[in-house]
C-alpha cells in the first residue's frame, strides 16, 4: 500500500449520493489541520464525578440500572441539561418564514460503565454485550410512551475532542418528533434503490466489500491505476456483524458496523445479536486506539424511523452504529462547501486498521 500514488478525487457516497467526500492524500495538498490529541481521562474513580459509584445523589433517580441485580454497571438517568424536553407542549409556529415545531422528546443518559475512564475496547465483550440490551430497551421504552416520538438516537461522544462533557464515559439518547435529515437521506434513498433494484443498498455494500475485486488500467499507459481487492475495506468480521470502511469515508478513521443479515430496526436485534456485535466493536475499537493512539470519536446508531408512513422502509433500510474518530479540527473549506475532506485513502486506513495484531 506503501507505494499508491496520491488520491485526489471526489467519491460520491453510494447511500446519499449529495454527500460527497474530497480524498485528498498528498500532503501538500492537505487543506486541514490535525487536531492536538488531548488526553484521555484514564481515573478509575472521581470523587467529584457525578457519574461516578457512590455520588447517585448527585443526579437524577435512576430510570434503570443493570444488571438486574447486585451493584450497577450501567445505570440510565434523565438528562439535566436536555436538548429536548417533555415540560412544554407548545403549539407549533408558523411566523413567516420562521417555523418552529415544539421541541418536545425525551433525553437520557446512560452512564455505560461503573469505571469513570474506561473505553470500550477495555470493557468486556459481556459488558457491551449488557448496554446494547440497555440501549435497546430504552429505545423501546420510548417509542412505546409517546407517540409523537419518530426517531430515538442512541449515540456516545467520548473524549474531549468528541464534544463529550462529562469525562466519564457515557452514551445519550433522545427521542425527538422529527426524523433527523441524515436518517432521513439514508432512508429516502435507500428506498429509491430498493424501487429501481428490488435490493437493498446496504446488503449490497456488505456483499461487495466481501467478494468485488476489480483492476483499471490507465488507456494511455497500461499502468494499473486502481485495484480493488476483495475485503480490501472489511475491518472485522464476526458471525452476524461486519466492520466496513465506508469507501467515501468523511473522516479518516470512520468504520461502520452493520448485521450480515437484513435487518431494518435495532429493536429487532437479540441477545445473540448483541453478544456477537460487542465482539466485532470492542476488536474495532482496538483497532483504532492502537493506531490512534487513544481514539476520541462519537458513535450513533442509524435505525428505521417509527410512526407513520415509515412502515414501507422495512426492507430497504438496514440499521447500523457509525464510529467517526475525530482526529481533524474541520475547515472553512468544508463548513463553507460542505465537502468533507478526508486526507487518508479509506483503503490505506481500512489496511492499517486491519494490520493492528490483536491479543
Ligand atoms: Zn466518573
Ligand atoms: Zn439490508
Ligand atoms: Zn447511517
Amino acid at each position: 500500500m506503501k507505494n499508491e500514488k496520491p488520491v485526489r478525487e471526489i467519491r460520491i457516497n453510494p447511500i446519499v449520493p449529495t454527500e460527497s467526500v474530497l480524498v485528498a492524500t498528498a500532503r501538500s495538498m492537505r487543506p486541514k489541520k490535525a487536531e492536538a490529541p488531548a488526553p484521555r481521562d484514564t481515573r478509575r474513580h472521581v470523587d467529584t464525578c457525578p457519574f461516578c459509584v457512590g455520588n447517585e445523589s448527585m443526579t437524577p433517580p435512576a430510570i434503570a440500572t443493570y444488571p438486574a441485580q447486585g451493584p450497577w454497571e450501567i445505570r440510565i438517568v434523565e438528562n439535566l441539561y436536555p436538548v429536548l424536553g417533555d415540560d412544554r407542549e407548545n403549539p407549533n409556529l408558523n411566523l413567516g418564514l420562521q417555523q418552529t415545531i415544539d421541541g418536545y422528546g425525551r433525553h437520557e443518559v446512560i452512564i455505560d460503565h461503573n469505571s469513570h475512564g474506561a473505553a470500550v475496547h477495555e470493557m468486556t465483550e459481556s459488558h457491551l454485550a449488557l448496554l446494547f440490551g440497555a440501549y435497546r430497551a430504552r429505545m423501546e421504552q420510548l417509542y412505546s410512551s409517546n407517540r409523537r416520538l419518530r426517531y430515538v438516537l442512541v449515540f456516545k461522544n467520548f473524549g474531549p475532542a468528541a464534544g463529550a462533557s462529562i469525562a466519564h464515559t457515557h452514551s445519550q439518547i433522545i427521542g425527538m418528533p422529527v426524523v433527523p435529515d441524515n436518517v432521513q437521506a439514508e432512508v429516502v434513498n435507500s428506498r429509491a434503490y430498493f424501487t429501481k433494484n428490488h435490493r437493498c443498498i446496504f446488503c449490497s455494500l456488505i456483499d461487495e466489500a466481501l467478494t468485488f475485486e476489480a483492476t483499471f488500467y490507465d488507456r494511455e499507459s497500461g499502468e494499473i491505476r486502481r485495484r480493488i481487492d476483495v475485503g480490501q475495506f472489511v475491518i472485522e468480521r464476526g458471525e452476524r456483524f461486519i466492520a466496513i470502511k465506508p469507501f467515501a469515508s468523511r473522516y479518516e478513521w470512520e468504520v461502520h458496523i452493520l448485521p450480515l443479515t437484513h435487518h431494518a430496526d435495532f429493536l429487532e436485534s437479540t441477545a445473540e445479536d448483541h453478544a456477537d456485535l460487542a465482539r466485532v466493536l470492542r476488536r474495532t475499537m482496538a483497532r483504532l486506539d492502537a493506531v490512534l493512539g487513544g481514539a476520541q470519536y462519537n458513535y450513533f446508531l442509524h435505525s428505521v424511523p417509527h410512526g407513520e408512513d415509515s412502515s414501507g422502509n422495512a426492507a430497504s433500510f438496514h440499521w447500523h452504529l457509525e464510529i467517526c474518530p475525530r482526529t481533524t479540527i474541520p475547515s472553512g473549506f468544508e463548513l463553507g462547501s460542505g465537502l468533507f475532506v478526508n486526507t487518508i485513502s479509506p483503503e490505506e486506513a481500512a489496511g492499517t486498521l486491519r494490520a493492528v495484531v490483536l491479543e
